[in-house]
Protein backbone atom coordinates (compact mmCIF):
# COMPACT_ATOMS: atom_id res chain seq x y z
CA UNK A 1 0.00 0.00 0.00
CA UNK A 2 0.90 3.65 -0.63
CA UNK A 3 3.06 5.34 2.08
CA UNK A 4 1.35 8.45 2.80
CA UNK A 5 2.01 11.05 5.94
CA UNK A 6 0.52 9.41 8.78
CA UNK A 7 1.77 11.79 11.58
CA UNK A 8 1.47 15.01 12.55
CA UNK A 9 3.93 16.44 9.62
CA UNK A 10 1.56 17.15 6.83
CA UNK A 11 -0.89 19.40 9.43
CA UNK A 12 2.38 21.56 10.29
CA UNK A 13 3.40 21.62 6.83
CA UNK A 14 -0.22 23.34 5.87
CA UNK A 15 0.43 25.76 9.08
CA UNK A 16 3.82 26.39 7.71
CA UNK A 17 2.56 27.71 4.54
CA UNK A 18 -0.34 29.63 6.17
CA UNK A 19 2.65 31.82 8.11
CA UNK A 20 4.67 32.37 5.13
CA UNK A 21 1.63 34.05 3.51
CA UNK A 22 0.20 35.56 6.38
CA UNK A 23 3.75 37.19 6.85
CA UNK A 24 3.99 38.56 3.40
CA UNK A 25 0.42 39.60 4.42
CA UNK A 26 0.99 41.43 7.29
CA UNK A 27 -2.33 38.96 8.82
CA UNK A 28 -3.32 39.92 12.39
CA UNK A 29 -2.57 37.51 14.83
CA UNK A 30 -5.83 36.92 15.74
CA UNK A 31 -7.14 36.02 12.46
CA UNK A 32 -3.67 33.80 12.10
CA UNK A 33 -4.72 31.62 15.68
CA UNK A 34 -8.16 31.48 13.83
CA UNK A 35 -7.33 29.79 10.61
CA UNK A 36 -4.60 27.49 12.40
CA UNK A 37 -7.47 25.66 13.85
CA UNK A 38 -10.52 23.80 12.19
CA UNK A 39 -13.57 25.60 13.14
CA UNK A 40 -15.18 22.38 14.03
CA UNK A 41 -14.18 18.60 13.87
CA UNK A 42 -16.07 15.31 14.15
CA UNK A 43 -14.94 12.28 14.97
CA UNK A 44 -16.99 8.92 14.80
CA UNK A 45 -16.76 5.12 16.06
CA UNK A 46 -18.73 3.16 14.21
CA UNK A 47 -19.55 -0.96 14.17
CA UNK A 48 -20.21 -2.71 11.04
CA UNK A 49 -21.16 -6.15 10.24
CA UNK A 50 -18.37 -8.04 8.13
CA UNK A 51 -19.48 -10.53 5.36
CA UNK A 52 -17.96 -13.22 7.81
CA UNK A 53 -20.74 -12.08 10.58
CA UNK A 54 -17.77 -10.69 12.25
CA UNK A 55 -18.45 -6.90 13.90
CA UNK A 56 -15.73 -4.63 13.04
CA UNK A 57 -15.00 -0.99 14.42
CA UNK A 58 -14.09 1.57 12.14
CA UNK A 59 -13.08 5.39 12.54
CA UNK A 60 -14.05 7.95 10.59
CA UNK A 61 -13.25 12.21 10.72
CA UNK A 62 -15.38 14.98 9.47
CA UNK A 63 -12.97 18.56 9.73
CA UNK A 64 -14.83 21.47 8.81
CA UNK A 65 -12.22 24.14 8.96
CA UNK A 66 -13.70 27.54 7.77
CA UNK A 67 -17.08 28.83 7.03
CA UNK A 68 -16.02 32.59 6.61
CA UNK A 69 -16.84 32.51 3.22
CA UNK A 70 -20.05 29.87 2.68
CA UNK A 71 -20.56 26.42 3.57
CA UNK A 72 -17.75 24.31 3.90
CA UNK A 73 -16.84 21.66 0.91
CA UNK A 74 -14.69 19.10 0.52
CA UNK A 75 -13.74 15.42 -0.44
CA UNK A 76 -14.31 12.21 1.50
CA UNK A 77 -11.25 9.67 1.95
CA UNK A 78 -10.91 5.65 2.18
CA UNK A 79 -7.61 4.84 2.94
CA UNK A 80 -5.65 2.76 6.00
CA UNK A 81 -3.70 5.82 6.64
CA UNK A 82 -5.61 8.41 7.02
CA UNK A 83 -5.45 10.34 10.43
CA UNK A 84 -6.85 13.28 11.96
CA UNK A 85 -4.33 15.75 11.59
CA UNK A 86 -3.80 14.50 7.78
CA UNK A 87 -7.50 15.75 7.40
CA UNK A 88 -6.91 18.69 8.85
CA UNK A 89 -4.40 19.55 7.10
CA UNK A 90 -6.87 18.82 3.62
CA UNK A 91 -9.41 20.90 5.15
CA UNK A 92 -7.36 23.83 5.49
CA UNK A 93 -6.48 23.40 1.81
CA UNK A 94 -10.25 23.32 0.85
CA UNK A 95 -10.63 26.74 2.39
CA UNK A 96 -7.84 28.29 0.58
CA UNK A 97 -8.71 26.34 -2.89
CA UNK A 98 -11.97 27.26 -2.81
CA UNK A 99 -10.97 31.19 -1.79
CA UNK A 100 -8.45 31.15 -4.62
CA UNK A 101 -10.97 30.30 -7.57
CA UNK A 102 -13.56 32.54 -5.88
CA UNK A 103 -16.37 30.14 -5.06
CA UNK A 104 -18.43 30.55 -2.25
CA UNK A 105 -17.41 27.85 -0.19
CA UNK A 106 -15.39 27.54 3.43
CA UNK A 107 -13.11 24.39 3.80
CA UNK A 108 -13.56 20.71 4.92
CA UNK A 109 -12.41 17.14 4.17
CA UNK A 110 -13.37 14.03 5.97
CA UNK A 111 -11.97 10.42 6.40
CA UNK A 112 -12.31 6.92 7.06
CA UNK A 113 -9.68 5.03 8.32
CA UNK A 114 -10.31 1.54 6.15
CA UNK A 115 -8.70 -0.41 3.37
CA UNK A 116 -11.57 -0.01 0.44
CA UNK A 117 -9.53 -2.44 -1.70
CA UNK A 118 -10.14 -5.47 0.98
CA UNK A 119 -13.62 -4.70 1.63
CA UNK A 120 -16.44 -6.39 -0.68
CA UNK A 121 -18.85 -4.31 -2.24
CA UNK A 122 -21.80 -4.45 0.16
CA UNK A 123 -19.11 -4.01 3.26
CA UNK A 124 -18.20 -0.50 1.54
CA UNK A 125 -21.78 0.03 1.29
CA UNK A 126 -22.43 -0.31 4.80
CA UNK A 127 -19.58 1.75 6.30
CA UNK A 128 -20.81 4.34 3.74
CA UNK A 129 -24.33 4.38 4.97
CA UNK A 130 -23.14 3.97 8.60
CA UNK A 131 -20.65 7.06 8.17
CA UNK A 132 -23.38 9.11 6.74
CA UNK A 133 -25.70 8.96 9.53
CA UNK A 134 -22.95 9.41 12.27
CA UNK A 135 -22.03 12.87 9.85
CA UNK A 136 -25.26 13.69 8.90
CA UNK A 137 -25.33 16.12 11.72
CA UNK A 138 -22.87 18.55 10.37
CA UNK A 139 -23.39 18.06 6.73
CA UNK A 140 -26.29 19.20 4.33
CA UNK A 141 -26.53 21.06 1.24
CA UNK A 142 -26.48 24.75 3.27
CA UNK A 143 -23.73 23.39 6.27
CA UNK A 144 -21.07 20.57 4.35
CA UNK A 145 -20.87 19.11 0.77
CA UNK A 146 -18.41 16.02 1.12
CA UNK A 147 -17.22 14.39 -2.36
CA UNK A 148 -14.86 12.02 -3.44
CA UNK A 149 -11.62 11.54 -2.92
CA UNK A 150 -8.91 8.83 -2.94
CA UNK A 151 -10.82 5.61 -3.18
CA UNK A 152 -14.24 6.91 -3.05
CA UNK A 153 -16.05 7.13 -6.00
CA UNK A 154 -19.54 8.53 -7.86
CA UNK A 155 -21.24 4.92 -6.36
CA UNK A 156 -19.70 6.29 -2.58
CA UNK A 157 -21.61 9.82 -3.23
CA UNK A 158 -24.83 8.06 -4.32
CA UNK A 159 -24.60 5.91 -1.24
CA UNK A 160 -23.85 9.62 0.73
CA UNK A 161 -27.29 11.13 -1.01
CA UNK A 162 -29.21 8.09 -0.73
CA UNK A 163 -28.77 7.87 3.49
CA UNK A 164 -29.19 11.40 4.06
CA UNK A 165 -32.05 11.81 1.88
CA UNK A 166 -33.81 8.59 3.64
CA UNK A 167 -32.82 9.76 7.14
CA UNK A 168 -34.44 13.22 6.11
CA UNK A 169 -37.69 11.21 4.75
CA UNK A 170 -37.25 13.25 0.71
CA UNK A 171 -34.37 13.32 -1.92
CA UNK A 172 -31.26 16.11 -1.04
CA UNK A 173 -29.11 15.67 -4.10
CA UNK A 174 -26.82 19.07 -2.85
CA UNK A 175 -25.80 17.39 0.04
CA UNK A 176 -22.97 15.45 -1.77
CA UNK A 177 -21.53 16.29 -5.51
CA UNK A 178 -19.45 14.08 -7.45
CA UNK A 179 -22.99 12.06 -7.52
CA UNK A 180 -23.63 9.94 -10.88
CA UNK A 181 -25.18 11.62 -13.98
CA UNK A 182 -28.14 9.54 -13.68
CA UNK A 183 -28.85 10.98 -10.08
CA UNK A 184 -28.24 14.25 -10.34
CA UNK A 185 -24.52 14.32 -10.99
CA UNK A 186 -22.99 16.83 -13.23
CA UNK A 187 -21.37 16.38 -16.85
CA UNK A 188 -18.05 16.66 -16.72
CA UNK A 189 -17.39 16.39 -13.01
CA UNK A 190 -15.49 12.43 -13.20
CA UNK A 191 -13.00 14.11 -15.15
CA UNK A 192 -13.11 18.64 -14.11
CA UNK A 193 -10.02 17.83 -11.94
CA UNK A 194 -7.80 16.50 -14.19
CA UNK A 195 -8.96 18.35 -16.98
CA UNK A 196 -8.94 21.59 -14.65
CA UNK A 197 -5.17 21.03 -13.86
CA UNK A 198 -4.25 21.15 -17.85
CA UNK A 199 -6.16 24.18 -18.58
CA UNK A 200 -3.47 25.37 -15.52
CA UNK A 201 -0.32 23.39 -17.62
CA UNK A 202 -1.56 25.13 -20.98
CA UNK A 203 -1.79 28.75 -19.15
CA UNK A 204 1.58 27.91 -17.71
CA UNK A 205 3.63 26.87 -20.43
CA UNK A 206 1.87 29.95 -22.67
CA UNK A 207 3.71 32.16 -19.91
CA UNK A 208 7.20 29.88 -20.26
CA UNK A 209 6.87 29.34 -23.71
CA UNK A 210 6.80 25.69 -23.58
CA UNK A 211 5.84 23.78 -26.34
CA UNK A 212 3.18 21.07 -25.66
CA UNK A 213 2.95 19.63 -28.31
CA UNK A 214 6.15 16.75 -28.59
CA UNK A 215 7.12 17.77 -24.39
CA UNK A 216 7.21 14.44 -22.55
CA UNK A 217 5.01 14.48 -19.13
CA UNK A 218 5.09 11.98 -16.16
CA UNK A 219 1.99 11.42 -13.98
CA UNK A 220 1.94 9.88 -10.44
CA UNK A 221 -1.27 8.11 -9.61
CA UNK A 222 -3.57 7.14 -11.73
CA UNK A 223 -6.68 7.12 -10.74
CA UNK A 224 -9.78 9.92 -11.20
CA UNK A 225 -7.17 13.67 -11.53
CA UNK A 226 -3.72 10.87 -12.86
CA UNK A 227 -6.05 9.39 -15.69
CA UNK A 228 -8.28 12.73 -16.57
CA UNK A 229 -4.50 14.63 -16.61
CA UNK A 230 -3.30 11.84 -18.80
CA UNK A 231 -5.76 11.89 -20.89
CA UNK A 232 -6.21 15.60 -21.36
CA UNK A 233 -2.68 16.19 -21.70
CA UNK A 234 -2.08 13.18 -24.36
CA UNK A 235 -4.94 14.81 -26.64
CA UNK A 236 -2.87 18.18 -26.59
CA UNK A 237 0.45 16.04 -28.37
CA UNK A 238 2.05 15.55 -25.08
CA UNK A 239 3.91 12.62 -24.51
CA UNK A 240 3.39 10.88 -21.23
CA UNK A 241 6.64 8.45 -20.64
CA UNK A 242 5.98 7.18 -17.25
CA UNK A 243 2.65 6.61 -15.14
CA UNK A 244 3.14 5.09 -11.54
CA UNK A 245 -0.22 3.57 -9.22
CA UNK A 246 0.28 2.09 -5.19
CA UNK A 247 1.91 -0.69 -7.07
CA UNK A 248 4.85 0.69 -8.75
CA UNK A 249 5.62 2.86 -12.49
CA UNK A 250 6.20 2.05 -15.75
CA UNK A 251 8.09 4.19 -18.32
CA UNK A 252 8.75 4.31 -22.13
CA UNK A 253 11.29 6.52 -23.27
CA UNK A 254 8.60 7.24 -26.43
CA UNK A 255 5.61 7.47 -24.84
CA UNK A 256 2.68 5.08 -23.49
CA UNK A 257 -0.39 4.17 -25.25
CA UNK A 258 -2.86 5.19 -22.74
CA UNK A 259 -5.58 3.37 -24.01
CA UNK A 260 -3.39 0.35 -23.43
CA UNK A 261 -2.64 0.82 -20.00
CA UNK A 262 -6.21 1.66 -19.05
CA UNK A 263 -7.04 -1.71 -20.52
CA UNK A 264 -3.97 -3.21 -18.58
CA UNK A 265 -5.09 -1.96 -15.53
CA UNK A 266 -8.44 -2.98 -16.12
CA UNK A 267 -7.35 -6.53 -16.12
CA UNK A 268 -4.59 -7.20 -13.86
CA UNK A 269 -5.47 -3.73 -11.05
CA UNK A 270 -2.04 -2.38 -11.94
CA UNK A 271 -0.71 -0.35 -14.65
CA UNK A 272 2.34 -2.35 -13.53
CA UNK A 273 4.02 -5.25 -16.06
CA UNK A 274 2.80 -3.49 -18.77
CA UNK A 275 4.10 -4.96 -21.92
CA UNK A 276 6.96 -2.95 -23.55
CA UNK A 277 7.84 -0.89 -20.58
CA UNK A 278 10.92 -0.83 -18.09
CA UNK A 279 9.67 -0.92 -14.21
CA UNK A 280 10.59 1.63 -11.83
CA UNK A 281 9.18 2.63 -8.47
CA UNK A 282 7.01 5.33 -7.90
CA UNK A 283 9.05 7.48 -6.58
CA UNK A 284 11.91 6.69 -9.21
CA UNK A 285 9.54 8.04 -11.63
CA UNK A 286 9.42 11.66 -10.40
CA UNK A 287 12.99 12.14 -11.10
CA UNK A 288 13.03 10.92 -14.87
CA UNK A 289 13.68 13.74 -17.56
CA UNK A 290 10.75 15.38 -18.72
CA UNK A 291 9.17 18.70 -18.94
CA UNK A 292 5.95 18.29 -16.90
CA UNK A 293 5.41 16.59 -14.03
CA UNK A 294 1.88 15.62 -12.17
CA UNK A 295 2.30 14.67 -9.13
CA UNK A 296 -1.47 13.14 -8.67
CA UNK A 297 -1.24 10.37 -5.77
CA UNK A 298 -0.95 11.32 -2.18
CA UNK A 299 0.89 13.96 -0.07
CA UNK A 300 4.72 14.38 0.74
CA UNK A 301 5.86 12.96 -2.25
CA UNK A 302 8.44 15.47 -3.22
CA UNK A 303 10.53 16.64 -0.36
CA UNK A 304 14.16 18.40 0.38
CA UNK A 305 15.93 14.79 0.17
CA UNK A 306 14.97 13.96 -3.56
CA UNK A 307 13.57 17.67 -4.68
CA UNK A 308 17.82 18.33 -5.78
CA UNK A 309 17.05 15.40 -8.04
CA UNK A 310 13.49 16.47 -10.02
CA UNK A 311 14.52 17.03 -13.96
CA UNK A 312 11.06 18.58 -14.94
CA UNK A 313 10.39 22.31 -16.04
CA UNK A 314 6.92 22.55 -14.42
CA UNK A 315 5.40 20.61 -11.71
CA UNK A 316 1.26 20.97 -11.49
CA UNK A 317 0.13 19.85 -8.74
CA UNK A 318 -3.11 17.36 -8.77
CA UNK A 319 -2.35 15.56 -5.48
CA UNK A 320 -3.10 17.94 -2.68
CA UNK A 321 0.14 18.32 -0.96
CA UNK A 322 2.55 16.69 -2.81
CA UNK A 323 5.18 18.90 -2.46
CA UNK A 324 6.94 19.52 1.10
CA UNK A 325 8.04 23.67 1.94
CA UNK A 326 11.37 22.34 2.29
CA UNK A 327 10.80 20.94 -1.71
CA UNK A 328 9.38 24.05 -2.96
CA UNK A 329 12.63 25.98 -1.07
CA UNK A 330 14.49 23.79 -3.57
CA UNK A 331 12.51 23.87 -6.77
CA UNK A 332 12.23 27.29 -6.49
CA UNK A 333 16.11 27.77 -6.79
CA UNK A 334 16.26 25.14 -9.16
CA UNK A 335 13.68 27.46 -11.43
CA UNK A 336 11.26 24.40 -11.33
CA UNK A 337 7.55 26.67 -12.07
CA UNK A 338 5.22 24.40 -9.52
CA UNK A 339 1.47 25.02 -10.10
CA UNK A 340 0.57 24.43 -6.40
CA UNK A 341 -2.04 21.99 -5.53
CA UNK A 342 -4.49 24.86 -4.86
CA UNK A 343 -5.00 26.04 -8.15
CA UNK A 344 -3.81 22.82 -10.10
CA UNK A 345 -6.36 20.45 -8.82
CA UNK A 346 -9.36 23.06 -7.90
CA UNK A 347 -11.30 21.86 -11.12
CA UNK A 348 -13.01 19.30 -9.02
CA UNK A 349 -14.79 21.59 -6.82
CA UNK A 350 -15.23 24.20 -9.45
CA UNK A 351 -17.15 21.29 -11.50
CA UNK A 352 -18.95 20.34 -8.01
CA UNK A 353 -19.65 23.82 -7.01
CA UNK A 354 -21.30 23.53 -10.33
CA UNK A 355 -23.12 20.21 -9.69
CA UNK A 356 -24.57 22.50 -6.05
CA UNK A 357 -25.68 25.00 -7.90
CA UNK A 358 -27.49 22.61 -10.95
CA UNK A 359 -28.83 20.55 -7.58
CA UNK A 360 -30.39 23.31 -5.50
CA UNK A 361 -31.77 24.63 -9.32
CA UNK A 362 -33.15 21.68 -10.49
CA UNK A 363 -31.83 22.54 -14.16
CA UNK A 364 -28.92 20.94 -15.37
CA UNK A 365 -26.13 22.03 -17.90
CA UNK A 366 -24.69 20.62 -21.04
CA UNK A 367 -21.08 19.13 -20.65
CA UNK A 368 -20.23 21.92 -23.14
CA UNK A 369 -21.41 24.73 -20.64
CA UNK A 370 -19.63 23.16 -18.09
CA UNK A 371 -16.22 22.74 -19.24
CA UNK A 372 -16.51 26.51 -21.02
CA UNK A 373 -17.33 27.43 -17.46
CA UNK A 374 -14.52 25.54 -15.97
CA UNK A 375 -12.41 26.41 -18.23
CA UNK A 376 -13.23 30.34 -17.82
CA UNK A 377 -12.65 30.11 -13.77
CA UNK A 378 -9.62 28.24 -14.01
CA UNK A 379 -7.67 30.95 -16.18
CA UNK A 380 -9.19 33.48 -14.53
CA UNK A 381 -7.77 32.24 -11.16
CA UNK A 382 -4.51 31.20 -13.06
CA UNK A 383 -4.12 35.19 -14.43
CA UNK A 384 -4.93 36.42 -11.05
CA UNK A 385 -2.29 34.20 -9.05
CA UNK A 386 0.36 34.64 -11.68
CA UNK A 387 0.21 38.56 -11.53
CA UNK A 388 0.59 38.55 -8.10
CA UNK A 389 3.17 36.25 -8.47
CA UNK A 390 5.06 38.47 -10.98
CA UNK A 391 3.76 41.87 -8.34
CA UNK A 392 5.26 40.58 -5.57
CA UNK A 393 8.30 38.58 -6.66
CA UNK A 394 7.34 35.18 -5.41
CA UNK A 395 6.42 31.58 -6.04
CA UNK A 396 3.08 30.65 -6.94
CA UNK A 397 1.96 29.12 -3.91
CA UNK A 398 2.87 32.08 -1.98
CA UNK A 399 0.78 33.93 -4.86
CA UNK A 400 -1.98 32.02 -4.68
CA UNK A 401 -1.76 31.88 -0.76
CA UNK A 402 -1.64 35.48 -0.49
CA UNK A 403 -4.93 35.66 -2.77
CA UNK A 404 -6.58 33.46 -1.01
CA UNK A 405 -5.34 34.35 2.51
CA UNK A 406 -6.99 38.29 1.40
CA UNK A 407 -10.24 36.78 0.35
CA UNK A 408 -10.73 34.27 3.76
CA UNK A 409 -9.46 37.03 5.92
CA UNK A 410 -11.40 40.32 4.43
CA UNK A 411 -14.73 37.81 4.64
CA UNK A 412 -13.65 37.03 8.08
CA UNK A 413 -13.70 41.03 8.98
CA UNK A 414 -16.39 41.93 7.76
CA UNK A 415 -18.46 39.27 9.13
CA UNK A 416 -17.08 40.09 12.63
CA UNK A 417 -16.31 38.25 15.91
CA UNK A 418 -19.63 36.43 17.46
CA UNK A 419 -21.08 37.49 19.71
P1 LIG B 1 -8.10 7.86 -6.69
O1 LIG B 1 -9.04 7.91 -7.83
O2 LIG B 1 -8.43 6.99 -5.54
O3 LIG B 1 -6.67 7.51 -7.25
C1 LIG B 1 -5.53 7.51 -6.45
C2 LIG B 1 -4.41 6.99 -7.30
O4 LIG B 1 -3.17 7.14 -6.59
C3 LIG B 1 -4.56 5.50 -7.62
O5 LIG B 1 -4.18 5.26 -8.94
C4 LIG B 1 -3.58 4.86 -6.64
O6 LIG B 1 -3.06 3.62 -7.06
C5 LIG B 1 -2.50 5.90 -6.66
N1 LIG B 1 -1.56 5.79 -5.57
C6 LIG B 1 -1.77 5.61 -4.27
N2 LIG B 1 -0.62 5.57 -3.62
C7 LIG B 1 0.36 5.76 -4.54
C8 LIG B 1 1.78 5.82 -4.51
N3 LIG B 1 2.45 5.71 -3.37
N4 LIG B 1 2.45 6.03 -5.66
C9 LIG B 1 1.80 6.16 -6.81
N5 LIG B 1 0.47 6.10 -6.90
C10 LIG B 1 -0.23 5.90 -5.78
O7 LIG B 1 -7.88 9.32 -6.06
P2 LIG B 1 -7.96 10.72 -6.80
O8 LIG B 1 -9.34 11.25 -6.63
O9 LIG B 1 -7.39 10.62 -8.17
O10 LIG B 1 -7.02 11.60 -5.87
C11 LIG B 1 -5.63 11.70 -6.09
C12 LIG B 1 -5.12 13.00 -5.46
O11 LIG B 1 -5.81 14.09 -6.03
C13 LIG B 1 -5.33 13.12 -3.95
O12 LIG B 1 -4.28 13.88 -3.41
C14 LIG B 1 -6.62 13.91 -3.85
O13 LIG B 1 -6.75 14.57 -2.63
C15 LIG B 1 -6.41 14.87 -5.01
N6 LIG B 1 -7.63 15.50 -5.52
C16 LIG B 1 -8.67 14.77 -5.98
C17 LIG B 1 -9.79 15.42 -6.48
C18 LIG B 1 -10.95 14.68 -7.09
O14 LIG B 1 -11.83 15.33 -7.64
N7 LIG B 1 -11.01 13.37 -7.03
C19 LIG B 1 -9.85 16.81 -6.48
C20 LIG B 1 -8.75 17.53 -6.02
C21 LIG B 1 -7.66 16.87 -5.54
P3 LIG B 1 -4.00 2.32 -7.28
O15 LIG B 1 -4.76 2.60 -8.53
O16 LIG B 1 -3.00 1.23 -7.41
O17 LIG B 1 -4.85 2.20 -6.07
Amino acid sequence: MSQSVSDGGVLEMARRQLDQAADRLGLDEGARKVLKQPQRVLMVSFPIKMDDGRMEVFTGYRVQHNFARGPSKGGLRYHPLVTLDEVTALSMWMTWKCAVVDIPFGGAKGGVVCNPKELSVGELERLTRRFTSEIGIIIGPEKDIPAPDVYTNPQVMAWIMDTFSMNKGYSIPAVVTGKPIEMGGSHGRLEATGRGCVYTIQDAAARLGMELKGARAVVQGFGNVGQAAAKALAELGVKIIALADSNGGIFAIDGLDLAAVLAHKDQTGSVTGMPGTESMSSSEILELECEILVPSALENQIRGDNAGRIRAKLIAEGANGPTTPEADEILLKKGVTVIPDILANAGGVIVSYFEWVQGIQHFFWTEEEVNAQLRRRMTASFDVVYSTKEREGCDMRTAAYLVALKRVSEAMQLRGLYP
